[in-house]
């Protein structure tokens, strides 16, 4: 069984729409093997983006991931990664299809509701980033 990383971003822990989201992954397939609502620390954020560290948009993107709670979870079933991907929908909510997760509850390109790993190697990082071995089941 594969596994993917997914964020509720702090746009949508606000909005208080955290049960609707979580309700996409398990209505389609996807068992929630860990999951934890956490406020990221700056170098949290920043490790985790490390990838975007050059990008104009990294200190806003920071900014935002620690603007308040995230609820992070370990997301288990077949083809998790790109499932998860497609349940999201694009990274800018204006081009995303009709009926993703960022079509129905992202206002913009910097507050798009979640984050999946885009990759299964980032995944493992992403997973072993948040969550103790033992807390995944
Ligand atoms: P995520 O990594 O959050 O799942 P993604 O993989 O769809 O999103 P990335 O290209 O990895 O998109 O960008 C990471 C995040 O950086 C995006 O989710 C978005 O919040 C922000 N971002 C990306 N491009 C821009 C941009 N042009 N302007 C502002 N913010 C951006
Ligand atoms: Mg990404």
């Amino acid at each position: 069984m594969e596994q993917t990383l997914s964020i509720i971003k702090p746009d949508a822990v606000a909005k208080n729409v955290v049960g609707k989201i979580l309700d996409r992954f398990e209505s389609n397939g996807l068992r929630l093997a860990a999951t934890k609502k956490i406020q990221l620390s700056k170098a949290d954020a920043e490790a985790f983006y490390a990838v975007h560290a050059e990008r104009p948009f990294y200190g806003e993107l920071v900014d935002f991931m620690i603007s308040g709670p995230v609820v992070v979870s370990v997301l288990e079933g077949e083809n998790a990664m790109a499932k998860n991907r497609d349940l999201m929908g694009a990274t800018n909510p204006k081009e995303a299809a009709a009926g993703t997760i960022r079509a129905d509850f992202a206002e913009s390109i910097d507050a798009n509701a979640v984050h999946g790993s885009d990759s299964l190697e980032n995944a493992a990082i992403e997973i072993n980033f948040f969550f103790a071995a033992k807390e995944i089941c």
